[in-house]
């Protein structure tokens, strides 16, 4: 059977797939609206996303919830808008997140401005004995890394980039020896480091 067109059934479905497939490559973007990144205090980078839309709470509860198993997942996680994440992680997977303890960096919970956090003294780092020595701005030290590389997002395909960048992540991380060894007395005993971190930074 032929419709009006001329072309048999199946013929109509392929040309249709065809003109579809075309359009959602063309709207295939790009670009970044930007990287992710997680951090332990010591600025090591565990891991990148790269944002396709503009960064909401949707980040990083998709890495932690897509990436990470239960037991995994950190014990104390510290982002600057802790208070939406840990309502949005409740609202879809309370049981996942239950271990988590979202908290507010220092910087962002003390900000005097228009954005300060008004959502109450559990998110203060303050409160929390475990983290009172932590340095909870770490991973602006990684944003500044990340900034860098602006100028090579914007000329290189997204495809590119996301092999680009783990390179550079890694060449960072591995660096990081050098920049830390004299701190390595108050950052934490070697012995209490996660072994995986132990191995990366120290070779052993
Ligand atoms: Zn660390
Ligand atoms: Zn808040």
């Amino acid at each position: 059977h032929r419709c009006r067109s001329g072309l048999t059934v199946g013929e109509f479905d392929a040309k249709v797939a065809l003109e579809s497939g075309i359009k959602k490559n063309k709207r295939l973007q790009r670009h970044t609206k930007g990287g992710f990144v997680f951090s332990c205090p010591h600025c090591v980078i565990y891991g990148f996303h790269v944002m396709l839309r503009g960064e909401s709470p949707r980040d990083p509860f998709t890495v932690l919830y897509t990436r990470l198993n239960r037991r995994d997942l950190p014990l104390y996680l510290i982002h600057d808008n802790a208070c939406k994440l840990r309502a949005y992680a409740m609202r879809r997977e309370p049981a996942f997140f239950a271990d988590v303890r979202f908290l507010v960096d220092r910087f962002h919970f003390h900000h005097t401005t228009a954005e300060a956090h008004k959502c109450g003294p559990s998110y203060n780092t303050d409160y929390y004995d475990s983290v009172r020595w932590v340095n909870t701005s770490a991973v602006e030290s990684c944003n500044a890394f990340l900034v860098k590389f602006k100028t090579q997002a914007w000329h290189s395909s997204l495809v590119a980039f996301m092999i680009i960048l783990p390179n550079q992540v890694s060449g960072r991380n591995s660096a990081l020896l050098r920049v830390d060894e004299p701190k390595l007395r108050i950052a934490g005993r070697a012995d209490t480091w996660r072994p995986s971190v132990r191995q990366r930074l120290l070779m052993y």
